[in-house]
């Protein structure tokens, strides 16, 4: 075969190929069409049976040279990039995506920005028990320069028998202290009802892991102007933990802090797994800031400062950490909340490399 003979079936097959490119964008935009409609019905895009139909019809026209299972194989990569393509489309359709904002969210606290230059720490007890417990964490905090202090006066307790929070009152005593030292208020909400009456008393709703999926909280905490601290859920992907953030951000409300805080596994050691690849993971799927709660994801003190140092490194806005004058006689969370010399102390440790406020 001479040299020419091969350029000239060369020049064939690079014909070939840009016929197959055109023909296969074609399919793909006759997909995409499809897909749209399918939205608008909210119809599943993946359709299994069709797909095999598909297949079977194509293989009875297989005349060769390439063999059925070869012709199966690369018609179901051409199937599975056209519906990656829908996928894609759905994922640049959310609002909390980066896709669709490439600028980080920055999201401020009154005048406090939490996502901007400098990393963040949200501290404070696991409940609000007393106002003098709350006001020597205040103190202690007003001292450190840490700004957002936390406290839970709802408690979404594992057992009815235990500590269920002080309720309003709490969210009072965070109010009056906070504005004493001139602190801002985080404070969990498990009630859609009592989001209204919440952003009277709190700088930042949380809503709390067993409440992620709580679609009714959600809409209620997008329909105000506060901004939301949004935890992961004990057993939620990834995906369904943008999507719940999603909740919020459609219904207006676009000032959302995202919160990996571990999730379950069989591991015993520690009381969740903190997923530390979900904070590179959720920063270059969203604009919204990522904090890390080393306390509940770990469920102990002794490892916070490596704890602390990992979720920072993985590029996490700030942390948050339970921290309660006296732990050992806390009304929860006794075995993970430090005391407030531990806290000045894993403060101290943390600054050398961030620059945390
Ligand atoms: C909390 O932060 O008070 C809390 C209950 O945490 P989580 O919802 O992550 O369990
Ligand atoms: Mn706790």
């Amino acid at each position: 075969m001479s040299h020419q003979q091969i350029e000239k079936l060369r020049q064939k097959l690079d014909e070939i190929n840009l016929q197959l490119l055109q023909i296969i964008n074609e399919r793909a935009s006759v997909v995409k069409e499809i897909g749209e409609i399918k939205k608008r019905y909210g119809v599943q895009k993946f359709d299994p049976i069709r797909e095999k139909d598909m297949l079977e019809r194509i293989v009875q026209h297989n005349e060769g040279p390439f063999d059925d299972n070869t012709v199966r194989h690369l018609f179901k990569q051409i199937f599975k990039a056209s519906l990656s393509l829908l996928e894609d489309d759905h994922k640049k359709a959310l609002l909390v995506s980066r896709k669709r904002q490439s600028k980080d969210t920055v999201v401020m606290v009154g005048d406090f920005p939490v996502g901007g230059e400098r990393n963040v720490m949200v501290a404070g007890p696991c409940s609000v028990e007393s106002e003098e417990q709350v006001r020597q964490v205040a103190q202690t905090m007003r001292k450190l320069g840490i700004r957002l202090i936390r406290g839970g006066a709802y408690k979404p307790r594992t057992s009815p028998y235990d500590f269920q929070g002080l309720g309003e009152e709490g969210l009072k005593i965070l109010r009056r202290v906070a504005d004493e030292f001139g602190l801002k208020v985080v404070s969990e909400i498990v009630h859609p009802a009592d989001i209204e009456m919440a952003t009277q008393y709190v700088d930042v709703i949380q809503i709390g892991a067993r409440n992620m999926q709580n679609f009714e909280l959600l809409k209620a905490a997008g329909s105000v102007r506060k901004p939301v601290l949004l935890k992961r859920g004990l057993a939620a992907t990834l995906e369904e933990f943008l999507f719940a953030a999603e909740y919020i951000v459609s219904r207006g409300n676009t000032q959302v802090i995202l919160c990996e805080r571990g999730i379950r596994t069989y591991e015993k050691w520690t009381r969740n797994t903190l997923d530390i690849s979900a904070v590179p993971i959720l920063k270059q799927e969203s604009h919204l800031p990522v904090l890390v709660d080393i306390s509940h994801s770990t469920g102990r003190r002794d490892i916070l400062l490596p704890i602390a140092k990992a979720a920072l490194a993985a590029g996490a806005d700030g942390i948050m950490v339970e921290a309660h004058p006296e732990p050992s006689v806390a009304l929860s969370d006794a075995q993970q909340q430090i005391n407030l010399a531990q806290l000045e102390e894993l403060l101290k440790q943390l600054r050398q490399t961030y620059d945390l406020v």
